[in-house]
């Protein structure tokens, strides 16, 4: 049983300004795992206070200073690797291969290229006699979800120190466990005091708190679309820079050319992964018409052949992260039946000899673009196959989305997928299963306005200066 009942705020674990608590629910068993403290508005206050009476020496301190405190924290990291790929495994039920070879590596991975990226970045331009500073934006407001939760704060946490912001962390109440280890691990590497700060508790109360502060520049959220709605609403009220991180329903385009049952099989290994609870993942399949029956054999082999089980076995595919989210992802695939696609893998319920935890089944349904399942985020292993006539519809289909996060392309011309990838309205777009976590990532349309990882991740921290007349003597 693990308890989490401090936070950390100016660099010391605190015991919350009023004690509040709940259960942490283990997905896989529906057993409680451990309690966490819930915040208060107090908690954020004193958060927020700490994050900006650091942020005047922090915001000032040398790229040499800061790259000693981030290489710090990769060794610390290190040593914790194994403990927080446990966490994440107990928390949201990825199995084990999973928590340990992508989730907790995916952390580390940001770190490595927020340390790459601080070496070289220009901080300072002088153009003509202009000189263009980029500052740190101040103090920053973290939201992030349960469904990578690693990666996600990883992605804000390590860029704002890099770039001499400080922050205060409201994560998941779903996930926990791995941001609390990931808190140890900042406070063992001497991150200085106030630098960093982590609360846990409600995001409606909490989060809006964080949203609507006085004292806070800059929100980063990833979740849900309505949520940051709502969180853009709650910080135009103090005119903060808000960057959304939001989801997907991302088309996936395999050519005629392509290997098709390779594809298929990879894309639906790829949809089952993390139990579909990835925003970028290419829920809807686009193959060509004729070579359906292809691709629904492919499939459907892909989709059965997915162990699902206890994630400590050797299951791949574990539970979703809650009942909550079982209920809707059950509701999807009712909602799939009864719009009259065809359901080729997986269906309603639990996987048979699981009679315990949030597990379902891999699901694969043959639609068209305008049902329900296909046009919103399930969120869940479900897999939308969508055949096309020609090449031009594909793209047509692909961009007919309230979404624009990612897009996928596969096919033996690299020229051609190219072209394709040029005319996909979305932020993302993978060439023949390409992946890089120093590419920019974030959406177009509903999928949000911001741009994370790499050398962008730190631009969203950053406020530019002109400083005219600086280099008047030159
Ligand atoms: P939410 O958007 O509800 O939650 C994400 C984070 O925002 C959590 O930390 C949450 O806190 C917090 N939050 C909730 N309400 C507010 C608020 N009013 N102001 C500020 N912060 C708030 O996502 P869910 O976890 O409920 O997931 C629901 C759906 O969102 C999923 O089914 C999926 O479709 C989508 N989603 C998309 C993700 C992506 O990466 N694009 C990631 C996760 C979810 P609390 O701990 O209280 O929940």
């Amino acid at each position: 049983m693990r308890n989490y009942m401090k936070f950390y705020i100016d660099g010391q674990w605190v015991d919350p300004a009023e004690p509040k608590s709940t259960d942490v629910i283990n997905p896989a068993t529906e057993a409680v795992s451990g309690r966490i403290s819930l915040g208060s508005i107090a908690d954020i206050e004193r958060a927020v206070a700490a994050a900006r009476k650091a942020f005047g020496s922090w915001s000032r301190s040398t790229v040499a200073h800061r790259l000693d405190v981030l290489q710090a924290l990769a060794g610390e990291y290190e040593r914790r690797q194994s403990e927080l790929a446990d966490a994440i495994t107990e928390e949201m039920g990825a199995p084990r291969a999973l928590a340990n070879g992508v989730h907790a590596k995916l952390g580390s991975a940001h770190l490595a290229i927020a340390i790459e990226v601080l070496k070289n970045f220009k901080f300072e331009e002088l153009r003509g006699t202009r000189m263009i500073r980029h500052e740190p934006i101040g103090v920053c407001g973290l939201i992030t979800p349960w469904n990578w939760p690693l990666n996600q704060i990883a992605a804000k946490v390590f860029p704002a120190i890099a770039t001499g912001c400080t922050c205060v962390l409201k994560p998941s109440q779903l996930a926990p466990y791995s941001a609390q280890i990931l808190t140890e691990i900042i406070d063992k590497a001497m991150v200085p005091a106030g630098v960093f700060n982590m609360v846990q508790g409600s995001g409606a109360q909490l989060g809006t708190a964080l949203s609507t502060h006085l004292d806070v520049d800059m929100i980063s959220f990833t979740g849900s679309e309505p949520v940051g709605v709502q969180i853009s609403r709650d910080a135009a009220q103090t005119v903060k820079r808000v960057c959304l991180e939001l989801g997907g329903k991302s088309g996936s385009i395999v050519l005629d050319d392509a290997d098709l049952t390779k594809n298929v099989t990879s894309a639906t290994i790829g949809m089952m992964a993390n139990s579909g609870q990835t925003c970028s993942v290419g829920s809807r399949l686009l193959v060509p018409a004729h070579r359906i029956e292809e691709a629904i054999a492919a499939a459907r082999a892909a989709a059965n052949a997915v162990e699902v089980g206890d994630p400590n076995g050797n299951a791949s595919m574990g539970p979703v992260v809650s009942k909550a989210q079982y209920d809707s992802v059950q509701g999807y695939i009712q909602k799939g039946l009864e719009e009259g696609a065809l359901l080729i893998a997986g269906g309603p319920g639990r996987p048979d000899g699981l009679s315990k935890g949030w597990f379902a089944k891999p699901t694969v349904f043959v639609t068209t673009n305008d049902t329900v399942i296909s046009r919103e985020e399930i969120f869940g292993p479900v897999l939308c196959i969508i055949p096309y006539d020609d090449v031009d519809q594909a793209i047509a289909l692909a961009n007919d989305s309230t979404f624009g996060l990612a897009g996928y392309v596969s096919g033996i011309n690299l020229e051609v997928c190219r072209d394709i990838g040029r005319q996909l309205r979305a932020g993302k777009i993978g060439i023949n299963g390409a992946a890089d976590l120093s590419a920019p990532f974030g959406g177009y349309k509903r999928s949000g306005n911001g741009r994370e990882f790499g050398e962008f991740g730190f631009r969203e921290y950053l406020e530019v200066k002109s400083m005219i007349g600086y280099g008047a003597d030159r």
